[in-house]
Parts: structure tokens; sequence; C-alpha cells
């Protein structure tokens, strides 16, 4: 029981900290500019494919994309931001920011984001047309503000979307070509959920894909536009060979990322940058010659595009001020620091600050070199500073949220230890699995078991990701079924002891009653805690030991319910009725002694 509880206990304080979130994004203002940058690029070509890991791209039989990477940069050390759910990366891509800025956590986010994105951007720069054409996915991040936007209308999961997304492109865009055009196919992503990246349909829905990519740029070719325009091709995480994502492991973030064609420089395969999802973005608007947003994070690849070294420095020393302003807004918003501990982050900041200064002194005196290299040194401090802040603050959660556990499984067993001392519970261990018992325990067990095989049932049986949670390494659906059956298992023999002894047994009192219908709970709890402790131990041995295989860092929606509140109905709910009652009792038979 307490270990279950204390699973609970972690995912909602894991939603604790998921609601606590330190939004900075409404107090950051505006930063400018020193200069007018120039635009290396004024056409960008966007092909997306969900859930593409990299290594299982470099296997499969994929023309294109060998011919994009031959023509191009091709980051090898590229991930997703985390938690890596399809939602929280396609914001990030969107705004070039972390999940602290778009406030997008979990997959089941469908509302527009209250930053500025890619396509907002290139919206009111008025000699920008931005065009899309998917299966919607993007619909409600970078489709609202696009000039010309296609959603086809596929079955998902049919593996047909990219077919469909494929023909509707080819259709549009000649009579639509506009200067950004994002392309997305979903068919990857929903092979690798269905069968696994292991799986050789995985590599043939690459295959297929990388045939549709080749058609649009055919399309390009024939337009001739191939020349002028810069190419991206990225995917939002990667998968495990068994299928999904939305954790830390490698395989579940790293995906795919080229920058290829007009602008890009160092060609070839880079693999000791890291890159993340929320670079794209800072880099395409760099090319296109148009300011960052203050809410940017992600890192400009400066290194990697062909602009002068003078409108280098101006995104440079603009980086290193966004950066620095989001670190000290982050300092401020971290009311649990005290004042002293906050101190050096400041004295950080103020250095920062002061260097850019600098780089902004030696750019106005045309020296464009200098000034580049002392903003991006600059910008890499607030970079540090920012991360030694936030593994402090990650530290001090989790050493609060192991507190907080400790905390109430200590009152709780406290609880049990004085509802024992009182008598309030009576339960002779030995009586615990008595004949008396048997029946309502086996048909507390036998609705639980019967529970757990119609959820398994409904879903064809296939514990697959894509049946409740974009990732089956992190909340599997059969540890759901195991929850709300373990709620039936208490109550289901507690309503079959008061239907079966209601006759025969003159008990009147709570009291007397809840010595059988403990007896019950425990017995029935005791038969259905078997079969999850044998899924446990698969689990450990399959995604090794706590705390990752239960919920990730940053947990859905979904994981909080079933993993969090499930246990708190399970244990703390029939000790609070149990002790109302008792308490109810006693103040009746005081009122009938008197
Ligand atoms: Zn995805």
């Amino acid at each position: 029981m307490i270990i279950q509880l204390s699973f609970g206990i972690r995912a909602l304080t894991t939603q604790f900290d998921l609601n606590n979130k330190h939004n900075i994004a409404s107090g950051l203002e505006e930063v400018l500019q020193i200069g007018t940058p120039t635009a290396i690029t004024d056409q960008i070509l966007i092909l997306f494919v969900d859930g593409m890991r990299y290594d299982k791209m470099l296997e499969a039989n994929t023309p294109n994309m060998d011919a994009l990477m031959a023509n191009g940069t091709t980051f090898s050390n590229y991930h997703s931001v985390l938690p890596s759910y399809s939602r929280v990366n396609y914001a990030a891509f969107s705004t070039g920011s972390t999940t602290n800025m778009t406030n997008v956590f979990a997959n089941g986010y469908d509302e527009e984001l209250e930053i500025p994105t890619l396509y907002s951007i290139i919206d009111s720069n008025d000699y920008n047309k931005s065009l899309i054409v998917d299966e919607g996915g993007w619909a409600k991040f970078l489709g609202k503000d696009a000039d010309v936007a296609v959603f086809v209308d596929t079955i998902s999961h049919s593996y047909e979307e990219g077919l469909d997304v494929k023909n509707a492109a080819i259709a549009t865009i000649p009579g639509n070509f506009s200067n950004i055009q994002l392309i997305g196919f979903d068919d990857v992503d929903a092979v690798g959920h269905d069968f696994g990246a292991a799986s050789t349909t995985y590599k043939q829905m690459i295959e297929i894909t990388d045939s549709y990519i080749g058609e649009i740029l055919d399309l390009y070719n024939s337009l001739g536009q191939l020349d002028n325009t810069t190419i991206v091709l990225f995917s939002d995480h990667g998968h495990e060979d068994i299928g999904g994502h939305g954790g830390e492991a490698f395989n579940q973030t790293n995906g795919c990322f080229i920058l290829a064609g007009k602008g890009v420089t160092n060609k070839g395969i880079i693999s000791d940058k890291l890159t993340r999802i929320n670079s794209i973005t800072p880099t395409l608007l760099t090319m296109l010659g148009i300011p960052l947003a203050p809410t940017m994070n992600g890192q400009v690849l400066l290194d990697f595009i062909d602009s002068s070294v003078q409108t280098k420095a101006i995104y440079a020393i603009q980086q290193a001020e966004i950066m620095n302003q989001q670190f000290v807004a982050t300092i401020n918003e971290f009311g649990i620091l005290s004042s002293k501990t906050k101190l050096p982050y400041l004295a950080g900041s103020e250095l920062v600050a002061n260097n850019i200064t600098l780089a902004k002194g030696n750019y106005s005196i045309t020296q464009y070199l200098s000034s580049y290299n002392i903003a991006l040194s600059s910008e890499k401090s607030a970079r540090l500073y920012f991360s030694l802040l936030l593994i402090q603050m990650k530290s001090l959660s989790e050493l609060f949220r192991t507190l907080l556990i400790i905390g109430i499984v200590t009152i709780v067993s406290a609880s049990i230890f004085y509802l024992r001392r009182r008598r309030i519970i009576e339960v002779a261990h030995q009586e615990v699995f008595s004949k008396d018992q048997l029946l309502p325990q086996i048909l507390g067990m036998l609705t639980a078991i019967s529970f757990c095989i119609l959820i398994a049932a409904s879903f064809g049986f296939k514990f697959a990701a894509t049946s409740f949670n974009s990732t089956n390494q992190t909340v599997p659906p059969i540890l759901t079924a195991f929850f709300v059956s373990g709620t039936l298992a208490i109550f289901i023999p507690w309503l079959a002891i008061y239907l079966l002894k209601r006759k025969s047994v003159k008990f009147r009192t709570f009291k007397e009653w809840n010595g059988m219908f403990l007896k019950s709970t425990i017995g029935s709890m005791f038969f259905i805690t078997l079969p999850i402790f044998g899924y446990v131990v698969y689990y450990i041995a399959q995604f090794g030991p706590w705390p990752s295989w239960i919920i990730p860092p940053l947990a859905d929606t979904y994981a909080f319910w079933i993993i969090g509140i499930m246990p708190c109905i399970l244990y703390i709910i029939p000790l609070i009725l149990m002790l109302v009652l008792w308490k109810y009792e006693k103040k009746e038979k005081a009122q009938l002694a008197s």
C-alpha cells in the first residue's frame, strides 16, 4: 500500500511542478537589434517528419534525404525539448522556445500559443508569405497565421496521411508559391507507435516518406526554385525500439535535423554540437534577416550559416541580451531562493550585461569580429549561469518532493497505527483469509480482473501508446487498468458483504461492520496486488529502476489523474470515511448513554 501510495504522491507532486511553471514570458520586453541585418535567404522549405529517429533514417534507403544531407549540414546530436511529446515539440519549434515560455507540457494541449511564432512573425513582415500543408497537427500553432493552409482530413493511423499531404502539397504549391512553406508528414510516427522503431514497417514508412519528399523537391526543381531555397528537414522526437516517446531516453529524443540549400555552410555531419528543436526557428529568422522575439531561447546556429560577420554580430548581441533578460526574470521568479542565494546569479547577469555593452561598443566602431566574439561568449555565460540556476531549483524541488512523500506516507502509517491502537480497525490477520471472507474477496478480485480484461479488449489487447497516452514507456494503460480495478477491489467486497450478511448478521454499527469490510479489502487487495507486482517487476527489468519507469520528469495530465488521484482514492478516502463514521457513532453512543 505504501509503495503504491508513493507512486501516486510522486505523480501528484510532479504535476505540482508542472503547474508551478515559472512562466516569465509576459514580463519580457522587446530586445532591439543594434543594426540592420542582411538576409541570406528569402525562401524556406520546411519538411517535417513526425517521430523519425536519426539512426533509423540513416539505416533506411532514403535517396532524397541523403541528397539533402550531401547538400547541407546534418546535426546528429539533435534532440527534442523535454518532455519529448509531439505537442510540446511542435510548440518549441513554432516559438523557438522551451516549455517555460510555451506553457505546452503535454499532448492534450490544443489552444493557440500566446507568444510569437515563426509564422506570426513572418505574418507581420509583409514581404513574406507563408503556406502550410499537413494533417492538422500544426493548425493551431502555425496554421492560423499561414497565408495558405491546407489540412487533409485523413483518418489518423491509417498510414495514408503522408500520401494525402503530398498530393495536397503538389496540388497547392504551384498556384500559391510562398516564401515559407511547411509540409508535415505523420505516418512515421503512427507506425512508430503501432510497431516500434525496430520494426521493418517503421523503416519502410521512412522510405515511403522519403519518396514523398522526393516528389516535393522535384516540384521545386520544375518550378525553378530549388537553388533559391533553404531547406530544413526535421522531426520532433525519436521512438523507442518498441515504440513510444515522452521521456528523456536518447532514442526518444534523438530526431533528425538537416539544414540544406541556400545560405547553409559547414556541409557534412556535425556530431559535436548539441542542438535542440527550439534552435531551428531562431536560425531561420536569422537567415531571413528578421529580428528575434524576446521569448526565444533556442540558440541561433550562427556557425553554420552564411551571414556576414556584421549580421552575425547583430544577432549574437541580440541573443545575449535576450538570454540575460530571461535569466534575470527567472531569478526573480524563484521566490523560494533567499536573496543571499540569488546574489551570485545577479552578479553573473551583471557581468554578462557589461560584456554586452563592450560588444555593442565594438560594433559601433565597426570592430564586427571582436563584437561578435564577445557577444557569443556573453550569451554562452548567460546560458551557463541560467542552467546552474535551473539545476539548483531542480535539486531543491526534488528534495521537497522527497520530503513530501516521506511526510505523507508517515502520516498515513501513523493513522493506521492509531486506528489499530484505538481498536477502530480490528483485524486479526488469521481471519483475513477466512472462509467467511472468501466469497466477497473473490468477487472483488474477479470484478477487478474483468475490468482489466475489458480495458484490454476495448483496445484490441494492444497496449500501444496511442491507446491512452503518447508513450507506452511512461503511463502504460495496463497500469491504469490495475489502478481502476484496485478501487473496485475495495468497494465490491464491501457491497458483497453487506448484501450477503445483511440478514444473517445483526451488526448495527459501522464499527462492527468495519472489521469485515477491512478484512475483505485486505484480502482482495492482496490478490489484486499480485499481478501489479508482477507487472512492476517486468517493467523494472525492461526500463530500469525507480524513478523513471513510473512517470517521466514531466508527466501527462493523464498520468496525473491515474497514478496520482487513484491511489489517493484507494487509500485515503476509505480511511477518512472510517474515521468520520467512527466519530459519528461515538457521538451517537454517548447520546444514547446519557
Ligand atoms: Zn510526434
